[in-house]
């Protein structure tokens, strides 16, 4: 099939295209037009024109068109998932999930609405100010340029777009290349909803070309992005003075504590490990055990990473799907190599057909290996001890990510420990830091990301305050 790109809420086909191949068996999903320099120019001069209506529609106008787009992505949710497992190879459960947690960002913005955007100040309790009262109140920033990673292709765009129509901001959303469909399905869904036409422009296109245009361009004054660090680098170097929000990757650890329930640690660490075949921002790299438990779960991940099925994404028995690309797969094997060139030792896995790799287990990793500095997103946990709390919490911190950790014990003085020093944006108790719900502040620091995601918060980057303040001569 021949898909458009979104064009000032119009559905345009240029003479490029992208062709959209399936991770699992290489076959063809689809075709999508790339935008070219002319439509990018289009798009930027539609999202500066509308910006005078979409800053004009009332609360109550963006509460129905958000939840019109609920309403809408409700009825379309299997087209929606099918298109999700064919372009990302993530196995049709997952998919199905995923527009679950969609449908959850398009509820927490829409009640974004009822809420006080703004709260009265105290002037009279300054001493230079005793005869003003007033307030402030959030206004939209503007265009928001929204880009988007290949391994949540709906609901990481959700989390942008759903907050930049609750603030009252045009859009420009460019996908991933690789799930551009999904993108553009999106794209409809929002016209379909009502939002003002020109407001809406999805622009599929390799990201270093037409990224690199939109990012620098002074119509845009919101970069929100999601996806690696490197390229989250580059683009703050060419954002200029505009809102930036970066969600980018990590190395998550946890802490397995000898106190814990390991049976329930083990089940939700191998969830944590392999889910999406681990090409997840929060996905288990690194578990550090402490000795009384460490063969133990071992071999409990071992096993259970054995019985996992993988195969073809859309049958519903599959429980993990291909790697993105076969090269992502070879990317991986040669981090696995160098680990056990290292004296690492593979207790399951480590071998891969195409991009189908099987879930690998390795143990007694150095802590200098690639494997464990940098991101591995790989169906790869590794699994080293640690003699106490603080060793463990010592190696989770030698990482130059920070986005989430877990811990797993049942004292609540460890627990406290952990929380207070990890350096991350999130600690998990008793669960993996895989854990997101999309109501909560999400983001990390270090080279992990700026700024918090989650509706609440995200609408922060997209809206500037004003202040009023009214001078009253009763007052003096
Ligand atoms: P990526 O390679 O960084 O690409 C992300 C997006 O940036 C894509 O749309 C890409 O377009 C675009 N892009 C590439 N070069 C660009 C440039 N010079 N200027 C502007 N845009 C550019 O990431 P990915 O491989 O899609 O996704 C995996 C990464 O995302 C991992 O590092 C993962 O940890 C991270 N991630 C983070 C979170 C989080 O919330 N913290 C969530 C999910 C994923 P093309 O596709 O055309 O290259």
């Amino acid at each position: 099939m021949d898909y458009p790109l979104i064009l000032g809420g119009l559905e345009v086909r240029t003479l490029e295209k992208l062709e959209i191949l399936s991770p699992y068996d290489n076959s063809l999903i689809g075709k999508v037009s790339i935008a070219t320099d002319e439509i990018i120019d289009h798009a930027l001069e539609n999202v500066r024109i509308s910006f005078d209506d979409t800053r004009d529609l009332s609360a109550i106008h963006r509460e129905h068109i958000l939840n019109k787009a609920k309403d809408l992505l409700h009825e379309r949710s299997e087209e929606f998932s099918r298109t999700i497992t064919q372009e990302m190879g993530k196995t049709i459960q997952e998919s199905r999930g995923e527009v679950s947690r969609a449908l959850e960002t398009l509820k927490l913005s829409a009640a974004l609405l009822r809420e006080p955007l703004g709260e009265v100040i105290p002037f009279d309790s300054a001493p230079n100010a005793t005869d003003k009262w007033g307030f402030y109140k959030r206004f939209p920033s503007g265009p928001v340029l929204a880009i988007t990673p290949f391994n949540f292709p709906l609901n990481l765009a959700m989390h942008k777009i759903g907050p930049a129509i609750a603030a009252g901001n045009p859009i420009i959303l460019k996908p991933a290349s690789k799930t551009s469909i999904t993108g553009i399905l999106l794209g409809k869904l929002l016209i379909d909803a009502g939002y003002p036409r020109k407001a809406i422009n999805v622009l599929p296109g390799p990201g270093g070309i037409i990224g690199d245009r939109l990012v620098s361009d002074d119509r845009i004054k919101v970069v929100t992005f999601t996806g690696s660090a490197e390229v989250g680098k580059a683009i703050v170097k060419k954002a200029g003075l505009k809102h930036i929000a970066m969600e980018l990757g990590s190395n998550s650890a946890v802490i397995v504590m000898s106190d814990s329930d390991i049976l329930h640690a083990a089940n939700r660490i191998i969830k944590g490990a392999m889910a999406l075949a681990g090409q997840v921002c929060i996905s288990v790299q690194r578990v550090y055990a402490e000795l009384p438990i460490y063969e133990k779960l071992v071999e409990l991940l071992t096993l259970a990473a054995k019985n996992i099925k993988l195969g073809d994404p859309l049958n519903e028995q599959t429980e993990m799907g291909p790697m993105i690309s076969e090269a992502d797969a070879k990317r991986t094997d040669g981090l696995i190599q160098e680990a056990v060139s290292l004296g690492a030792e593979i207790t399951t896995g480590g071998k891969h057909n195409g991009t189908l790799f099987q879930p690998t287990v390795l143990i007694n990793v150095p802590q200098h290996a690639k494997i464990i500095q940098t991101e591995a997103f790989a169906p790869i946990v590794v699994i080293n001890k640690i003699s106490d709390l603080n060793e463990g919490i010592a190696l989770v911190n030698d990482s130059k990510f920070g986005l989430q950790a877990g811990i797993f014990t049942r004292d609540i003085n460890s627990a406290h420990t952990a929380f207070k020093k990890i350096d991350v944006g999130g600690v998990i108790i008793n669960d993996v830091p895989t854990f997101r719900a999309d109501i909560m502040p999400y983001g990390g620091i270090k080279d992990s990301g700026l700024g918090r995601e989650g509706p609440r918060y995200a609408i922060e980057h997209m809206t500037y305050i004003k202040v009023c303040a009214i001078h009253n001569s009763d007052y003096e």
